[in-house]
């Protein structure tokens, strides 16, 4: 293990922005993510024993709920530190020189999409991790389009290389034809499962083989030798076909090639590395993270490949209150910008704020001001997680990522920044929750204990909703999935010791219209006394799915009275949150506030939210509303033989089958099917195929619910107002 002066607190930064790589590690739940971490952290000298997802001690798991489940459901970011080695006839790009790495965790189950999306946001690089025998599996192809919407750089690894039934080439052509990656081999592997004895390095043409050993020391190192005879014409083949990839998209490279000259590996990976970080190709790795094959030159590959904060475009936001752009450039020299992205509750520190620093310098005792709240914090604690441990530093620099002790409101998506520099980053966006369900406290004392812990989640948490059913006076959590809300009530014992009895899953509905309308709202009570006078007329129309609510001011004249306006559009909002035509939330719809009136004396501004209220139930019940239900992609693997079965179960839950391929002996079919429909599909599938069929889901989008079904919903729901979200 190799020193290195690892100190952080120097005013002076340790690591310049280049050598600073901010990365994360997205995969499917169980292709092995948590172990490619855990094994990083190893090899970077981190922990010296190391510790197997198996036994529930890693240190990325640190929820002991998330030990027991064995995924990992937050993206705590840890620091670690590498330098590439020299090595006989391996060329690398930045060898012998300390390079800094934060790895912020992804979560691989697709019920924790806005942890991956958050984190997406503040990554510059990631590493994605596929398993060698099921090759592309759903949730790698949300992590992935995800990190295409965000704009990641990124590198495969395909591990579990010696499991049986493991195959290269199918994962790679998998990657091709479902991600449609650019995507080309920099290392082969050397045999496969019980024989898998090491890699080939196309690039240097070289094998790095690792010795049998004893248990404690295999996979530490590994000798680099000339290509094995048998395999010397696959890697030829492999190092030609990733430079014709590479000259492809490559100027300097394309010249090399048509001139027949040969391209120098230093050069080649100057262009990978290009092309990596410009988001045009995909180098791709492979090994055994279980047994330690492969984990080195995926870190040396990181360094090589993923992009420094320098390498990316700088981030872009806005001055609040306004349209205009504002662009931050990262560099140190700047004023102090930063990015918000996970809260957690630490049970030795308390509330830790992880951030991303776009811009500037933060040193402990520094105030910042947060542009949404307009507040002011003194920052008297700034810590890194490094292997699990918390360590303390001074300051934060431009590139980095730190946490916050001890601050308050502060949400995540939130931008923290120098007063001065009032300016909001763009936030991650996150899907709208698909269920909901009751919760009451086991003992009703418990009530007040209960809101505040779920608010807390809820701040933590932006897929999780909470809120009280006006009607019913019930408290209903909303989120991604059961396991989702599962977990939420697991922390609310956990951390806030109150235990909940909950009710049934039920289908987060929408409500949203079809065409455009106009409705008035008056609330007028003149008896007398001082009355009350509230008078709205507003328009809506549909917003494009997915686009969510747009609530517009277009009064000049004053025909409302400035100051009662924000009370206008609190009572639309309310009624666009309680849902009109059957008690669920709206969405995507667009509403401007046109004309009103007023009344000197008796107006006030619980008057014109009421208003407000009226006029949006109004406008929305003229505007054809229709019902919207969450529709599911669902992807169900299955021997042969149960295929019709499976199919006919699908088209019973109305669901549209969308392609049905065949993979290593196995069906694979997939198929969108309303969450409605999915209800105890779990003890269905396994009845129908004798156990032998799997399947996996995740939100696709929401769909108009047909007619008759949704007659029946507003029927139950006239009748029980408690199943709204
Ligand atoms: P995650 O859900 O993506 O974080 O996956 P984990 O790292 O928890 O791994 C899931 C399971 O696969 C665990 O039982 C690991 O021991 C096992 N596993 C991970 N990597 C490998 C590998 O390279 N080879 C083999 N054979 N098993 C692996």
């Amino acid at each position: 293990m190799h020193e290195v002066n690892t100190s952080l607190n120097s005013s002076e930064r340790q690591f310049p922005m280049e050598r600073t790589r901010n990365i994360g590690i997205a995969a499917h739940i169980d292709a092995g993510k948590t172990t490619t971490t855990e094994r990083i952290l190893f090899y970077t000298g981190l922990i010296h024993k190391i510790g197997d997802v198996d036994d529930g001690n890693t240190v990325t798991d640190w929820m002991s709920q998330e030990k027991e489940r064995g995924i990992t459901i937050t993206s705590a970011a840890v620091t670690c530190f590498w330098k590439q080695k020299q090595e006989e006839g391996v060329v690398k790009l930045f060898g012998d020189i300390d390079q800094r790495i934060n790895i912020i965790d992804t979560p691989g189950h697709v019920d924790f999409t806005a942890e991956v999306e958050r984190s997406m946001r503040v990554l510059d690089g990631a590493v994605a991790v596929f398993c060698g025998v099921a090759g592309v599996q759903p949730q790698s192809e949300t992590v992935w389009r995800q990190a295409t919407k965000y704009k990641v750089p990124r590198i495969a690894f395909v591990n579990k290389m010696d499991r049986t039934g493991a195959n290269f080439q199918n994962a790679l052509e998998d990657m091709r034809k479902k991600l449609g990656a650019y995507a080309f081999p920099i290392y082969l592997p050397i045999g496969a499962e019980d024989n898998l004895a090491g890699l080939i390095d196309v690039v240097n043409q070289k094998a790095l083989i690792w010795g049998p050993g004893d248990v404690q020391n295999e996979g530490l190192k590994y000798d680099i030798t000339d290509v094995p005879a048998e395999m010397k014409e696959e890697a030829e083949a492999a190092l030609k076909e990733l430079v014709n990839a590479v000259a492809n998209k490559d100027d300097a490279i394309a010249e090399l090639v048509l001139e027949d000259k040969p391209v120098p590996a230093l050069d080649l990976k100057a262009a990978i590395r290009r092309l990596t970080c410009n988001l045009q190709l995909v180098p791709v790795m492979c090994g055994s993270a279980f047994k330690k094959k492969g984990v080195q030159p995926l870190v040396d590959a990181v360094i090589d490949y993923l992009p420094c904060p320098l390498d990316i475009p700088p981030a872009k936001g806005h001055v609040p209150g306004t349209e205009d752009e504002a662009i931050v450039e990262a560099s140190d020299e700047n004023k102090f910008c930063s990015l918000a992205f996970k809260l957690w509750t630490d049970p030795y520190a308390g509330k830790l704020v992880f951030f991303r620093v776009y811009s500037g310098r933060l040193k402990k005792g520094d105030t910042i001001y947060n542009p949404r709240t307009r507040k002011r914090e003194r920052v008297s604690r700034l810590m890194i997680i490094q292997g699990g441990e918390r360590k303390d530093v001074d300051f934060a620099f431009s590139g980095d990522i730190a946490a916050l002790v001890g601050l308050r409101n502060i949400t995540t998506g939130d931008t923290l920044c120098d007063e001065s520099f009032d300016i909001s980053l763009e936030p991650p966006t996150f899907p709208e929750p698909v269920i909901s369900m009751a919760v009451e406290p086991k003992t009703k004392a418990d009530r007040d204990k209960m809101s505040e812990g779920l608010q807390r989640l809820a701040e933590e948490d932006p897929t999780f909703r909470c809120f009280t059913n006006e009607e019913t006076g019930q408290l209903i959590i909303a989120g991604m999935g059961e396991l989702h809300l599962e977990i939420i009530i697991d922390r609310l014992k956990r951390e806030f010791k109150v235990e909940a009895n909950v009710g049934a899953p039920q289908i987060a509905y929408r409500e949203t219209i079809t065409s455009p309308a106009d409705g008035e709202g008056k609330f007028i009570r003149q008896s007398g006394g001082r009355g009350q006078y509230g008078h709205a007329c507003i328009k809506v129309e549909p917003n494009e799915r997915g686009k969510g609510i747009e609530v517009e001011n277009k009064i000049v004249g004053g025909a409302i009275p400035k100051e009662y306006i924000p009370a206008v559009i609190a009572g639309i909002q309310e009624a666009i949150a309680g849902g009109v035509y059957a008690g669920y939330q709206v969405i995507d719809i667009k509403v401007q506030v046109v004309d009103g009136s007023f009344h000197e004396v008796d107006s006030n501004e619980l008057a014109f939210k009421m208003a407000g209220i009226f006029a949006l139930k109004e406008a929305f019940k003229n505007a054809n509303p229709i019902l919207l239900e969450p529709v599911m992609k669902v992807e169900v693997t299955t021997p042969g033989e149960y295929q019709g079965d499976l199919v006919g179960d699908i088209s019973r839950r109305r669901g549209n089958i969308q392609n049905i391929e065949n993979k290593s002996g196995q069906v694979i079919v997939n198929a969108n099917v309303p969450l409605a429909e999915m209800f105890g599909y779990a003890t269905a599938i396994r009845s129908l195929s004798k156990g032998r069929a799997s399947y996996s889901m995740e939100p696709l989008t929401f769909e108009q619910v047909p007619s008759n079904i949704a007659a029946n919903i507003l029927d139950t729901a006239a009748k029980r107002p408690a199943a709204r979200t």
